[in-house]
């Protein structure tokens, strides 16, 4: 039986992994190898202290995942399909084994949201991606589109004008809710334009992507304009599926913690993006990692204490 296991080797799950490794205490980390995270898949973080010029995402992940194993974190690459809790043991089931622990840190963020529309699914792939750091190559010298106005949405269309001549960000409201920097870049950027008010209705094609259909909110007035591609920045959802029926969730999937990491359930913390919490980002990340490891850390001394004295 383990101390701890964590779910997720994102920057929550790995610094979280430090922790627990350099309290000697006996840590599994269970990473689904096939999902991205949000910090692996930015071309650039700019906004983690401590690197001035900024870092790849890949990179950052990376290196936290040397400094883990460094102090003796153990990572398995398994995806895990369900927890079944008790006070006295939690069951972690992946798609290969049963593993144990006294106590659990849960790290699996989020993943993109999708719209919804009409030929989204059908071209996911084939001209419609979640992921610029994956696909933006593909449109040296074409024409993307991407939804969203949010930090990734314009992070992203900024990284896309590398390859692409024209970017057209297609925003629902008439005001970005990017962060103020990204929004001064976006807009000097020559390569990019604005749809504001709008929304995408359809996304068209043969075998690939060829053209959207765009809505004025407004207006309700449809416009059809020729893409080569079309990116999809509209937020996140949590990938907290599997625990549905354990954990205090908010309505929007969103796990519950105290400031100590705390779920509803004695022994379970969680980490990063899969939480409720005021602002996403990578160092917040980190630094609910280690909260998390430092609480399970009293949990199971407190659990220890309690076993002396019995
Ligand atoms: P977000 O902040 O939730 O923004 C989502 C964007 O998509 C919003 O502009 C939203 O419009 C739009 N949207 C949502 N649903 C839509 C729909 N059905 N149709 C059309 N548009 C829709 O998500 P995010 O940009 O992915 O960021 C997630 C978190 O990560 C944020 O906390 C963000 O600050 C953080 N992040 C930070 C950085 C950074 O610091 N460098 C980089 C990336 C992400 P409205 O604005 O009208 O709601």
């Amino acid at each position: 039986m383990y101390d701890v296991i964590i779910i997720g080797g994102g920057p929550a799950g790995l610094t979280a992994g430090i922790y627990t490794a350099r309290a000697r205490l006996n840590c599994l980390l269970i990473d689904n190898y096939a999902i991205n995270g949000q910090a692996v898949s930015s071309d650039i973080i700019e906004n983690y202290p401590g690197f001035p010029g900024g870092i790849s995402g890949f990179q950052l992940v990376k290196n936290l995942k040397v400094q883990a194993e460094k102090f003796g974190l153990k990572i398995i690459l398994q995806e895990v399909v369900s927890v079944n809790y008790t006070e006295k043991n939690i069951e972690i089931k992946t798609d290969e084994k049963i593993y144990s622990a006294i106590s659990l840190i849960i790290a699996t963020g989020a993943k993109p949201k999708q719209l919804g529309i009409p030929g989204e699914k059908e071209f996911t792939g084939r001209g419609v991606s979640y992921c610029a750091t994956c696909d933006a190559a593909l449109y040296k010298n074409k024409t993307v589109a991407v939804v969203g106005g949010g930090d990734t949405a314009i992070e992203e269309a900024l990284f896309i004008t590398k390859f692409a001549d024209k970017v057209l960000v297609v925003h629902r409201r008439y005001k970005l809710r990017a962060t103020k920097i990204l929004q001064e870049r976006a807009v000097a950027n020559k390569k990019i334009n604005f749809i504001w008010n709008s929304h995408l209705v359809e996304i068209k094609g043969a075998q690939k992507v060829e053209s959207v259909m765009v809505e004025n909110i407004l207006t309700s007035v449809k416009t059809e304009i020729n893409v080569n591609g079309v990116f999809m920045f509209v937020g996140y959802t949590p990938n907290t599926e599997y625990l549905t029926n354990i954990l205090k969730l908010d309505e929007n999937g969103y796990i519950i913690t105290d400031d100590e990491m705390k779920t509803d359930k004695a022994g379970v913390f969680a980490a990063g993006d899969c939480r409720k919490k005021l602002l996403k980002q990578v160092v917040t990340a980190c630094s609910d990692g280690a909260i998390a490891a430092f609480s399970a850390e009293k949990y199971l001394d407190k659990l220890k204490k309690m076993e002396y004295t019995k």
